[in-house]
């Protein structure tokens, strides 16, 4: 309990022997600064029992009591997380006993011998002098460490090998261990990029601090994380180096941000299409007309003319009227479906081409998992995705991998192929209309596919390396209704 000043101190005294208590506590009555109440006890365990009702504001303790120490009682308070200032009263000098004492927690002692109450009240001033600014300490330490815990970022110290001191849970949950397995580890040695990671801890020697560095956690799980990170190096009292490390996550904010991209350049090219639709239809219409016209009079082979010009006319607008389909997005009915089904479903349809190939299908797809979706539409969205992944791969070497993932906020369908890949440029351009790589392919399976998928709220994320293969995320949102 913190004292203040013009308040009653109680005061426990500690002693086997009914004497010494007396003379003690007539040398307290004599302290003329402080108002003490004072009550004796004369055993260990009394005391201890004493202890916990908490209503004391120090101890004065002695140093024998019976099988027992003042210095055990010391000990034995604090781990019974008693929290009272003790101050130990020894039989006679010995250095070994005080010492020992001090470092079991006494805040102070005194000899018999020379108790007088100048000594007292100072012994006394002392250790409530201390208790007060030990509890300042302990007052902040708990506000940083809550900050620590409570953070949303990840947070680490580390010893000068680099190895875990003290890590909190938003770090755990990111490197995926129990707490137990990372203390004591060394830190770069929990990430597959450890080498990179070490680099990185070790740039902080040079420049003493490191300032929202971005870089990428390649977890051990095969997992990444993309954040800033922020090091500092101190030195502890001792003047040995420890590291503090802060680690923002921004792996979800660059997808949103990708998918974000992905979704403007789609809207600009909506409107692109939609002016040189309207530009081209118009001219096309007088054409059409006009060859009707010119229909009524008589030339030789005016016919066969006419009728390649009028052919080829409707060809432009047939196809132009396609490219407009394949951006329009209808007033889709979006129902709770199961999305095992569903990708079963369209799965039928592509059954031949995956056989004509000798492509391996693995799936992974929880039986439950419902979304909401238009059935039909999105069926055909999907197909693009598989038939494009079927036509990536090689004869006999493809393995295509169907994966339904339930997360936080999302249900991510993600679709793998080990084919040809793209490269930067290509993955750019991917849902551009007429955008393809393929002798006899149109290049509108994917941009049609958008439109669709942006009508279920879905993101695209795209992972792909050339040569290895390509990997498509579409995450559904996750509702409730
Ligand atoms: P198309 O299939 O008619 O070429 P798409 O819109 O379906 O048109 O696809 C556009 C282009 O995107 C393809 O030509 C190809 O270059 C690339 N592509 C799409 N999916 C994949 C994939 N899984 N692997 C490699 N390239 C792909
Ligand atoms: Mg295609």
């Amino acid at each position: 309990m913190l004292v203040t000043a013009g308040q009653t101190f109680n005061i426990l005294v500690v002693d086997d022997d009914e004497d010494d208590f007396f003379i003690t506590s007539s040398l307290l009555a004599e302290v003329s600064e402080y108002d003490f109440k004072v009550s004796w006890c004369p055993s260990y365990k009394g005391a201890l029992a004493q202890l916990q009702t908490n209503l004391y504001n120090l101890v004065l303790a002695d140093y024998r009591l019976g099988g027992k120490t003042g210095a055990d009682l010391i000990e034995e308070a604090i781990q019974n997380g008693i929290d009272i200032p003790i101050i130990l009263l020894t039989g006679k000098g010995n250095v070994e006993i005080d010492k020992n004492a001090m470092d079991r927690g006494a805040y102070d002692y005194l000899l018999k011998s020379d108790i007088n109450p100048q000594s007292l009240e100072r012994s006394i001033r002392y250790a409530f002098t201390r208790y007060k600014s030990l509890k300042a300490v302990q007052k902040s330490e708990n506000k940083y460490r809550a900050m620590f815990e409570n953070s949303k970022d990840a947070m680490f110290t580390l010893n000068e090998k680099l190895e875990v001191v003290d890590i909190n849970d938003v770090a755990i949950t990111i490197i995926g261990l129990e707490k137990t397995q990372v203390t004591g580890e060394a830190f770069y040695k929990l990430f597959k990029n450890e080498i990179e990671i070490k680099e990185i801890l070790l740039e902080v020697d040079e420049y003493n601090e490191l300032i929202d560095e971005e870089i990428m956690l390649q977890i051990l799980d095969g997992n990444e994380r993309q954040g800033l990170l922020t090091l500092t190096c101190e030195k502890d009292a001792e003047a040995k180096r420890y590291y503090q490390g802060v680690f923002h996550d921004i792996t979800e904010l660059k997808k949103a941000e990708q998918s974000n991209l992905l979704a403007e350049k789609f809207e600009a090219t909506q409107r692109f299409v939609k002016m040189l639709a309207h530009e081209i239809r118009n001219p096309l219409n007088n054409i059409l007309l006009s060859i009707d016209n010119l229909n009524t009079f008589d030339y030789s082979n005016k016919d066969v003319y006419i009728d390649i010009v009028k052919r080829n006319s409707l060809r432009i607008n047939d196809l132009i009227g396609k490219l407009l389909e394949s951006f329009k997005i209808v007033d889709i009915e979006l129902e709770r479906v199961n999305f095992k089904d569903l990708i079963q479903d369209a799965l039928v349809s592509i059954y031949d081409r995956l056989t004509l190939k000798g492509v391996v299908m693995k799936k992974q797809i929880n039986e439950l998992v419902t979304i909401k979706a238009d059935e039909e539409r999105l069926k055909l969205a999907l197909v693009n995705f598989f038939v494009n992944a079927i036509e990536a791969m090689e004869e006999n070497k493809g393995i295509l991998l169907i994966t339904v993932v339930e997360k936080q906020s999302t249900i991510d369908l993600i679709i793998r192929d080990n084919g040809c890949g793209m490269d930067e440029s290509q993955q750019q351009r991917l849902f551009e209309p007429y955008f393809t790589t393929k002798k006899t392919g149109v290049g509108l399976g994917l941009s049609s596919a958008m439109a669709i998928l942006r009508s279920h709220n879905a993101t695209v994320e795209i992972e792909s390396e050339v040569n290895k293969g390509t990997a498509f995320t579409i995450g559904f949102p996750k509702s409730k209704f």
